[in-house]
């Protein structure tokens, strides 16, 4: 199965870049603010990115969330720009959903190793060779892939998609993420087949180091995402997607957590529970490689640096191809359509 190998990879210390500070910083921000009014903008970020741009999305009408939450918001905001910070399978999504929408990104450049690692020829080859199966794809690939799939999922939906799925007989070709895919299945006893993609960050996070470290912290609740591999996921009082493990911590009764996701996500963690400890899941020790050290490159990248340029340009604009829009939009649209039925029943229930 395609790899990418781990090397060709940017690393995240070589990417990040110093926002300027002070007054030059405001002046950079109040530039931005005109810049998003002049042009009907509106700012949606994900909670991986850096803590200056959240701040700026939240204070200036816009948004921030994971994945799921941004194209639902960008899908139902008015402006006719929508700017997104986070990475390219999120701005192409945005398009999709909004193809008569002006969709930018701070950072064209800014993908993942989830959607490098699944390319559409191979992709398309492996479901070519299990046509009984029903295809299902995590946001994290490109257009083209979701173009080839019946359904797309993120996780804060995969396991309630695929246990529908299930519960109508339907045997799953699931792609790119294996863990995630491991997890699903392992949830749902679902009979799927697993595509040999990771992310990169996640993969870094070590099991018996989170064990070590549990030791240390013995009152600490742990939060995985599922993107981690089992032997973390194992060891988690809540696995969930980003915006379950913000919940937890702003809900459990307890002050200390060991977080296995992005390091990006604490400024929203510590904005709702201001008082709790957030401790990094670890990612060093044997066999560590360490190239992001929980924080993705691909999402450093975004600064208030480039999204001024951006803006200011009209670099960085998303373009998808109006075929392949149109037939990605019909598995995006399953998605937001179940996962609004799901809410409506649940507040009937309530
Ligand atoms: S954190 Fe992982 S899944 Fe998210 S964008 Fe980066 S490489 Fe992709």
């Amino acid at each position: 199965m395609y790899a990418t190998p781990v090397n060709d990879y940017p690393r995240t210390a070589d990417v990040e870049r110093p926002e300027p500070a002070g007054a030059e910083r405001a002046a950079l921000e109040a530039r931005i603010r005109e810049l998003l009014k002049a042009q009907d903008a509106v700012l949606v970020a994900h909670y991986y990115v850096e803590d200056a741009l959240q701040a700026l999305a939240e204070s200036s009408g816009g948004y921030v969330s994971d994945s799921l939450d941004m194209a639902r918001f960008g899908h139902e905001h008015p402006a006719s720009t929508l700017i997104v910070a986070g990475v390219r399978f999120m701005g192409e999504t945005a398009k999709i959903l909004n193809p008569e929408k002006r969709v930018l990104m701070p950072e064209l450049e800014a993908t993942c190793s989830l959607d490098l690692g699944c390319p559409i020829d191979r992709f398309a080859a492996f479901c070519d060779q299990h046509p009984d199966r029903t295809v299902v794809v995590y946001a994290n690939t490109s257009a083209a892939v979701k173009a080839r799939a019946d359904w797309m999922v993120t996780s804060s939906c995969a396991a309630d998609i695929v246990a529908h799925l299930r519960d109508q007989g339907q045997k799953i070709l699931w792609a790119p993420d294996k863990h995630l895919g491991a997890y699903i299945k392992e949830q749902t006893g679902a009979d799927m087949l697993l595509w040999d993609g990771a992310c990169i960050v996640h993969e870094e996070f070590k099991g018996a180091e989170l064990e070590a470290l549990r030791r240390e912290h013995p009152r600490a609740k742990v939060l995985a995402h599922p993107e981690s591999p089992a032997s973390v996921v194992a060891q988690a009082d809540v696995v969930g997607s980003t915006s379950r493990m913000v919940q937890a911590v702003r809900d459990m009764d307890a002050d200390e957590f060991i977080v296995a996701t992005d390091r990006g996500i604490f400024h929203k963690m510590r904005q709702l529970a201001p008082g709790k400890r957030l401790i990094e899941a670890p990612t060093a020790g044997k066999s560590a490689t360490c190239r992001s050290c929980a924080h993705c490159p691909w999402m450093a990248m975004n600064s208030l640096t480039a999204l001024l340029h951006a803006l200011e340009t009209g670099a960085g604009e998303i373009h998808v191809d109006p075929v392949i829009g149109a037939r990605a939009r019909i598995p995006i649209e399953r998605m937001l359509d179940f996962t609004r039925r799901q809410k409506l029943q649940t507040a009937g229930d309530a």
